[in-house]
């Protein structure tokens, strides 16, 4: 039995818990990752969305992704720390913020999106695989990741 992730936003005003093992991470650094951020990159958390629960409300701001799809993003409406992403296109998972757990000692990306955008002054792990965009079937893909997203 592994014990329920939690996290929150900056100010304190949103929690939430995450039930089940631990779920893959990966990083994304986008242009859109990078803007949303306000920093070099993204942590992306994918989990089942029946095992996050939360306390207090969040706002929402949509956009279209380059594939078509609709992101939501979920943020606290009194600090503005993002706190996770659903998209359209996989209803069933929603996608956390790696900075937004209370404990990130183990978010460590097991792979890198769209490297072609990095920042120069990023240096990768060599042994972690990168991708120079992101692969086509976002959904399949991560379900090959390492870890218990379901
Ligand atoms: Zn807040
Ligand atoms: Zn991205």
């Amino acid at each position: 039995m592994s014990e329920a992730l939690t996290g929150g936003c900056q100010c304190g005003a949103v929690r939430f818990t995450v039930s089940g093992g631990r779920p893959p991470v990966y990083a994304c650094h986008c242009r859109e990752c990078q803007k949303q951020s306000a920093s070099a990159f993204a942590l992306s958390v994918p989990v089942a969305r029946d095992r996050l629960t939360i306390e207090g409300e969040t706002a929402t701001w949509q956009r279209l992704s380059a594939s078509g799809a609709t992101t939501t993003c979920h943020f606290c409406p009194r600090c503005g720390t993002r706190l996770y992403h659903e998209s359209s296109r996989s209803p069933e998972r929603i996608t956390i913020k790696g900075g937004a757990f209370d404990d990130t000692s183990w978010i460590a990306p097991q792979a890198h999106l769209w490297v072609s955008r990095k920042q120069p002054w990023v240096m990768l792990d060599p042994d972690v695989p990168t991708h120079d965009t992101q692969p086509e079937d976002l959904s399949a893909w991560r379900d090959g990741l390492v870890g218990d997203w379901r």
